[in-house]
Order: C-alpha cells, then structure tokens, then sequence
C-alpha cells in the first residue's frame, strides 16, 4: 500500500503520525511510505532519518495526499487538507468528530474512509490510542505544577518532595484512572504525600494492591474531597466521565479554604475540567490565577513533549497501521471489531453511532 504522512498544519502541533521506526516497519512489510519534507522536525525526526527508514521524502502536501492510499496523521485534518481526501482512501488520526459538524460534513463529502484512533478498542474495555497520551500527560502533570509551585510563578514555593527535616508537599489527585494513576506514581517518585480519589471502588482496589505503600486512596466523596483540596499543595484534576463534559468537583467557593499560592493542574480541561475556575490556557501562556490559586489548565499537555508523545502514540497505532497496510481495511476491520470501532465515516456516510447522535446525523 502507498501510506502517506503529512507534516501537521494545526498551530502548535509537533508530533508526527509515524515515526522512523514505523516508517522502517511498514517498508519491511513491503510498502511504501511517502513523508511530507520537514513532518518529523517537532519532534526530532529529520529527512535523513525517514530516508534512512526507506522513506521517500515529499515537497508538498499536495503531491503526498494525492499519492496516497492511506494517510497516518496525528490531528484532525485541517479544512485545507479535508478538500484534498477522496473517496477510497483511508484517513487513520484523531477525528474527535462530536464536537465537530463543519469537520465530519467535509469528510462525509469526501468519501474518504476515516478511522479515528479515539473510537479504536481493546479487549478490556480501554482506549489503547488515547491511552498513551493520558499517560504523558500524567506523569507531565507534576512536572508543571511542581513548577508551577515555584515562587517566580506565584506559587507557594514547596518544593515537591521536601527535605530531611522538612515535610514534602500534598498532592491530591482527582480521578484515578490512567492519567490520575501516572500522575500520581511520579508526584509520589519525586517525594510528595499523594493521595488519590476517585468513585470507582474497583479502581480504588486496584490502586491500593497495586501502589498501597506509594500513595493513598480514597473515595471521592464531596466531604473528602474538599478537606483534602483545603490542605494541598498541589490538586490534579483527572475525572473522565465517557462521552460527558467534566464534573465540576472543586467550586470557586472552595479555592478560598485553599493555601494561598496552591497549585491547580487541569488535565481533564479537555473536557471542560473538573475546577469550577478553569479554562482552557495554551504552552505559550499556561498559568492564571483565581483568588491566590494558580491554574494550569492546558489542553494538550502532550504537545509539550512532542518526542515521547510521538514515539508513545507510534507504538501503539503501528500494528494497526500494518493491518490496515497489510489485509486492507475492511479485512483488517473484519478480523478486528476493536479496530472496527474506529471506522468512523465511510464512502460518504457516518459509520459511528455517538457520532450521529451526537450530531443529529444517521448512521
Ligand atoms: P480514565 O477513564 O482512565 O480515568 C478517569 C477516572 O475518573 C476513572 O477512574 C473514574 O472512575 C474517575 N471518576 C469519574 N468521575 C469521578 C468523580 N466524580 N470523582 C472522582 N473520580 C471520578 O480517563 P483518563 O485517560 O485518565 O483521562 C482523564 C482526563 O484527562 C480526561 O478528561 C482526558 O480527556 C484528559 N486528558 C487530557 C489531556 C491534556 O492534554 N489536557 C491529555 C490526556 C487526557
């Protein structure tokens, strides 16, 4: 197969859809891959790498969309890029299209076949696509506030993990769940008192076998919750709710029983975050204060370390990358209803059912 991949156009994008690994992966497999001039620069990728992979490297995104059979990206193609897909190719990136009409009615028109890696599933229950960016930006969440927390940035200056003779900072995590576990093993790694909640007994089974001695549970009751924020250091938001905005577990109320100069890290800000104060804030200006509590609420925490996110995110799209490549897409789909679950538009009509409900769309 002729698999193409484009150089992001989205602001502040620098991962890239296939790494030189993946690249040298698919060649082996005996196909082609055509990467856009510059595609891998965010992330540490050059030209010569690609080429070194047996890639052939391309001008244009024109001459790479036209060229294509399957096109691997990372985001949503942008309007500029939707004009160049058709029918019979396959799109394999993040699509988010719920939120989305102007996008899915462009991909609708195109005919182009569309697998969005949020929708693909695993045998137990997860989201192997997004998983990996939860991770990063999990264990990324108490490194922006540990940072946060500094004094030039307002913040109460506690170093994370104290000193001998001095206590380390609290850190409470909301949501226990792939971002809220990462988050919470690397604040407990650089020495803090963490504790985690959430409303899943099973999970909270899970972390207390699994991490008991590293850090601590609890249910997040409404009581617990705002004794635990009122004495923090540090709170991580991390609730998911599928399919639902955020709830709204910490009220503007609340931030005045906080320790003035406490850091907020928001990492369920994509969802409309869990801090009744947050909005979303961008890499170039991340931090904002509400009442003496500072905010970190940026909404793609991975684009920060675009290398790992991109080597992260390459792992776990590249064997479904080759059974596309491989068997093509309705066998590689028919083989595999988790990679089914992906198929999200398809020769002009909506193929995912939350898609159409949410849109008032037919599927
Ligand atoms: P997940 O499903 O693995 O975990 C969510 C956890 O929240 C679950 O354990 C669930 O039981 C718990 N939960 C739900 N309601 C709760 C409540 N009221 N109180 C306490 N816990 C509750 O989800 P995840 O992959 O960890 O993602 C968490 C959030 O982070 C999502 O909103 C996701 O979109 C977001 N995210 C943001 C970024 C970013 O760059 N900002 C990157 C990755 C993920």
């Amino acid at each position: 197969m002729k698999i193409g991949c484009p150089k992001e156009i989205k602001p502040q994008e620098f991962r890239v859809g296939m790494t030189p690994g993946a690249v040298h992966e698919a060649v082996a497999h005996g196909h082609s891959v055509m990467v856009e001039t510059n595609a891998g620069t965010g992330s540490g990728f050059s030209d010569a790498d690609y080429l070194a992979a047996g890639a052939q490297i391309v001008g244009t995104a024109e001459e790479l969309f036209a060229k294509s059979e399957m096109i691997v990206k990372v985001k949503e193609p942008q309007a500029v890029e939707r004009v160049r897909l058709r029918e019979g190719q396959l799109l394999f990136t993040y699509l988010h299209l719920a939120p989305d009409p102007e996008q899915t009615a462009d991909l609708l028109k195109s005919g182009v076949t569309a697998i969005a890696y949020e929708t693909v599933t695993d045998a137990r229950g997860g989201l192997p696509l997004l998983a990996p960016m939860s991770e990063v930006a999990g264990r990324l969440a108490p490194q922006v506030g540990a940072w946060t927390l500094q004094k030039a940035n307002g913040g109460r200056g506690v170093l994370l993990g104290g000193v001998p003779g001095v206590a380390p900072a609290r850190v409470v995590v909301l949501g226990g769940g792939v971002v809220g576990t990462h988050a919470a093993r690397v604040a407990a790694g650089m020495g803090a008192d963490v504790t985690v909640l959430d409303r899943s007994i099973l999970r909270l089974r899970y972390l207390d076998d699994t991490f008991g001695g590293l850090f601590k549970n609890g249910y997040a009751s409404a009581a617990a919750t705002a004794e635990l924020v009122r004495d923090a250091d540090m709170v991580i938001g991390a609730v998911l709710i599928p399919g639902a905005a955020a709830p709204k577990l910490v009220t503007r109320a609340q931030l005045s029983t906080m320790k003035p100069g406490a850091a907020i890290v928001d990492v369920a800000i994509d969802q409309g975050g869990c801090f009744e104060t947050s909005h979303a804030t961008t890499h170039q200006d991340p931090i904002y204060t509400v009442d003496g509590i500072l905010h970190y609420c940026v909404a793609n925490m991975p684009g920060a370390v675009a290398r790992t996110s991109t080597q992260a995110l390459g792992n776990a799209t590249l064997p479904f990358l080759l059974a596309l490549a491989d068997k093509g897409w309705k066998k590689a789909c028919a083989d595999d209803p988790h990679l089914m679950n992906g198929l999200n538009t398809h020769a002009g009509k909506l193929t995912y059912e939350a898609v159409g409900t949410a849109l008032g769309l037919p599927t």
